[in-house]
C-alpha cells in the first residue's frame, strides 16, 4: 500500500490542476492500466493470519475489509488530500455520514457546539434535534461576523462549525478571523466547504483544522453519486477513521468512489466554467426587472465582495434571488423549465433551480430565536430561488429563465 501513496506525495508539488488529475492514482503494477482501477471486493485474500480488530493495525495496514480500507477508496481519499493541502482525508457514504462522523467524533457528553445559524438542512436539524441526546448542546450565530462566534463560546464550547458560503442565502464567514478566535481559545474549526470546493477556498490554509465536503455536488459533479468527505491532520482523521468510520460504519462505496474521482479529475476546468456562467446569469437576473434581490459572492452588489474578492479563487456557481410572487414563479418553473431541471441538489454538469420559501426554510432547517427569524425574513422575503449553474451554455440559461420570468 506504501507505493500507492508516492504518487500521492511527489504530486502535492504541481499545480491544483496537476494535482486533479493525477493525485492519488498510480499505473496497475500487474497490467500497466493507465486509469484507476476499480476494487469492489470487500474483502482481501491474506498470507498473514491477521488479527480481528482495526486496533491490532499501524499506520501501514494491509487490506483486509472494505469498511477498513480500500484501494479504490484510498485512490479518492490521495486526491482530495492533495487538492485541499491535507495531510490526510477520509471519505465516506455521504456529506451527513462525514458531518456526523465528524460531530460524533470530535463532541462528547457536556461538550458545546457554536455554529452558523444559517447551515444545509441536515446539518441544522442534527445538530438542533439529535445532538442534545447525547448532553451535547449549541449556540447558533452569524457566523458573518466574528465577533458574534468569540460572544457564543463557553467554557465547555469544544468546536465551532461554518459553513462558507451558506447555503442558501450565499453568506459568507470570513474564515481566517473566525480561525483566529478558535485558536485564542483551543477550540478546532471545522468548514463545510461543499459550496466552495477546494478550487474556490482551502480553509486549511487559512487556519481551519477540519474541512467537510459533500462529495454527492461539485466534487462529483455529474449528479450520479451520493459521497462525503473529511480532511485535516493525520491524528485526527486517523483516530475518525478507527473510531467513527470503522465502528459507525459509514464506507463509501468504491464504486461511487471510483465515479467521484473520476468527476474530481475535471473540477479545477468545471469551477471556471460554473463560475463564469454563474457570473453571466447573475448579471442578467440583476437587471431583470422582475427580480428584486440577487445573492451571488462575484457581484459587486454583494455585501461581503472584498471577503469573497480575498477568501474565493473563483466565486462558483451557486446563486440565489428573489421576485415578488415568488409561489406563482415557482409553479412556473416546475412546469415550463426546458433546459433547467426544478430540482434540490447542486454542483451538477446540469443546471437546477429550487423554491425555498421562507416559512418552509424557517419551520424545518433553520429554526432561528426571533431576532434572527426577523432578520432571515427581511433578507429572504417570502423565499428564495436557489439556482446551481451547470455546464451548459450561459445564454441557454438566461433564455429559459427569461421565459419564466417575463417582463
Ligand atoms: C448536500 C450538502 C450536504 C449533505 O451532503 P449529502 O452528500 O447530501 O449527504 C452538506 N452540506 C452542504 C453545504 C450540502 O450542500
Amino acid at each position: 500500500m506504501s507505493d500507492t501513496f508516492m504518487t500521492k506525495q511527489s504530486a502535492t508539488k504541481h499545480r491544483l490542476e496537476t494535482r486533479a488529475v493525477h493525485s492519488g492514482e498510480h499505473v496497475d503494477k500487474v497490467t500497466g492500466a493507465s486509469a484507476p482501477n476499480l476494487v469492489m471486493s470487500t474483502t482481501f485474500a491474506s498470507d498473514d493470519p491477521a488479527g480481528f480488530s482495526i486496533k491490532e493495525f499501524g499506520e501501514e495496514r494491509p487490506y483486509v475489509y472494505t469498511r477498513w480500507g480500500n484501494p479504490t477508496i484510498d485512490m479518492l481519499e490521495g486526491k482530495l488530500a492533495s487538492l485541499e493541502d491535507a495531510e490526510a482525508c477520509i471519505a465516506l457514504a455521504s456529506g451527513m455520514a462525514a458531518t456526523t462522523t465528524l460531530l460524533l467524533g470530535l463532541l462528547e457528553s457536556g461538550d458545546h457546539l457554536v455554529i452558523s445559524d444559517v447551515n444545509y438542512p441536515g446539518t441544522a436539524e442534527y445538530v438542533r434535534e439529535s445532538l442534545p441526546k447525547f448532553g451535547i448542546t449549541s449556540t447558533r450565530v452569524d457566523t458573518s461576523e466574528a465577533q458574534l462566534v468569540a460572544d457564543a463560546i463557553q467554557p465547555n464550547t469544544k468546536l465551532i462549525w461554518v459553513e462558507t458560503p451558506a447555503n442558501p442565502t450565499l453568506r459568507l464567514t470570513d474564515i481566517a478571523a473566525v480561525s483566529a478566535i478558535a485558536k485564542r481559545h483551543g477550540i478546532p474549526l471545522a468548514v463545510d466547504s461543499t459550496f466552495a470546493t477546494p478550487i474556490v477556498t482551502r480553509p486549511l490554509q487559512l487556519g481551519a483544522d477540519c474541512v467537510v465536503h459533500s462529495l454527492s455536488k461539485y466534487i462529483g459533479g455529474h449528479g450520479d453519486a451520493i459521497g462525503g468527505a473529511i480532511l485535516g491532520s493525520r491524528e485526527r482523521m486517523n483516530a475518525l477513521r478507527n473510531d467513527a468510520m470503522i465502528h459507525l460504519g459509514g464506507v463509501i462505496s468504491p464504486f461511487n468512489a471510483w465515479l467521484i474521482a473520476r468527476g474530481a479529475a475535471t473540477l479545477p476546468a468545471r469551477m471556471r466554467m460554473h463560475t463564469e456562467s454563474a457570473m453571466a446569469l447573475a448579471t442578467f437576473l440583476e437587471s431583470h426587472p422582475a427580480v428584486l434581490r440577487v445573492n451571488y459572492p462575484g457581484l459587486a452588489s454583494h455585501p461581503q465582495f472584498a471577503l469573497a474578492d480575498r477568501q474565493m479563487d473563483l466565486f462558483s456557481g451557486m446563486l440565489s434571488f428573489q421576485v415578488r410572487d415568488g409561489d406563482a414563479l415557482a409553479y412556473r418553473c416546475a412546469k415550463e423549465l426546458n433546459v433547467f431541471h426544478f430540482a434540490v441538489s447542486l454542483g451538477h454538469s446540469r443546471s437546477l433551480i429550487y423554491w425555498i420559501p421562507t416559512e418552509a426554510a424557517l419551520s424545518t432547517g433553520l429554526s432561528l430565536d426571533a431576532e434572527q427569524t426577523k432578520r432571515y425574513r427581511e433578507f429572504a422575503g417570502d423565499g428564495l430561488f436557489r439556482v446551481s449553474v451547470g455546464l451548459e451554455h450561459p445564454d441557454d440559461l438566461c433564455e429559459d429563465l427569461a421565459e419564466v420570468l417575463g417582463n
